[in-house]
């Protein structure tokens, strides 16, 4: 149960001028399995949920990322990587490289790829992205020195870090910002708690959709339609500040009613974001 009700959002939507080619494309690259018991309070011990590894490329004329990057050619060795009880079951689908070079994409339009936070199942396809990772410094000092940052670690000794500060301010509640185009299309905003430097990607669409890719503040669709968060102690052992990863949960709930939240691992809350099927080479994007 919710400790507080998040109230609605009623204040006007930030301005937004995105371009009318921009898109939004997801690159499912594998699940994972975990206990509902473990995933979110009120699951059943009996169910396993699989948690989605997918990363979500935002095309933009002046330049495309991916939100997160799903599992790597090299996903094995992050698995084995884990301590022995963090080890989940999973099963591997292509890794985002794979799908983007299947799709006929032109890698020259990849900017970098955002990540949520620096967890192996969000960077673990960096090892075939060639393409920067774009870091915040706290997330950075967490992925240098945490024992959770093994993989980013191994990861990043062959990829670019590209370093960026949210210094746009407060945005949809949350305390500060970055206007990544300067349009309003794609904004990272800072949401720390399960890592320091975890991010909200905010995306505005030409159609006027808006998502808000939340990371890990919940893991579950659960999280925002029951304000369910991660039983107690998961949300020990998972969050660096759990009282700051609630208060990030309650400022997406009170957007569910005009943002998409997508939950980084609900495979159902990417459900209305198309798969990359066809990328001709002038760019064109056809879903
Ligand atoms: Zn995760």
């Amino acid at each position: 149960m919710p400790s507080r009700p998040a109230s609605p959002w009623t204040a006007p939507m930030p301005p937004a001028r995105p371009p009318g080619d921009m898109g939004l494309w997801q690159l499912p690259t594998g699940t994972y399995s975990t206990r509902a018991a473990l995933a979110v309070t009120g699951g059943s011990p009996f169910e396993q949920r699989a948690f989605a590894a997918t990363a979500v490329l935002v095309r933009h004329p002046l330049g495309d990322l991916l939100v997160d990057a799903g599992f790597g050619a090299a996903v094995d060795e992050h698995v084995a990587m884990l301590a022995r009880m963090e080890r989940p079951p999973y099963h591997r689908a292509g890794t985002a490289r794979a799908q983007l070079e299947a799709a006929g994409y032109d890698f020259r339009r990849l900017l970098g790829v955002v990540v949520t936070h620096v967890h192996w199942d969000h960077v673990s396809g960096l090892d075939s992205l060639d393409a920067p990772v774009w870091m915040n410094s706290a997330e950075a000092g967490y992925g240098a020195e945490d024992k959770h940052g093994a993989v980013y670690r191994a990861v990043s000794e062959t990829t670019a870090t590209r370093s960026y500060e949210m210094a746009d301010g407060p945005y949809l509640g949350f305390p500060a910002s970055w206007d990544v185009h300067g349009d309003g299309s794609v904004v990272i905003a800072h949401a720390g708690g399960h890592t320091p430097g975890s991010v909200v990607v905010f995306v505005a669409l030409p159609s006027g959709e808006r998502y808000g890719f939340i990371g890990d503040l919940t893991w579950q669709l659960d999280g925002i339609t029951r304000g369910a968060e991660r039983p107690w102690f998961m949300r020990r052992v998972a969050d660096v500040d759990p009282e700051l990863v609630r208060t990030g949960l309650e400022r997406s709930i009170a957007l569910r009613d005009v943002v998409h939240i997508v939950p980084a691992h609900d495979v159902s809350a990417y459900d209305p974001i198309p798969r990359l099927e066809q990328v001709d080479p002038s760019g064109t994007v056809d879903a």
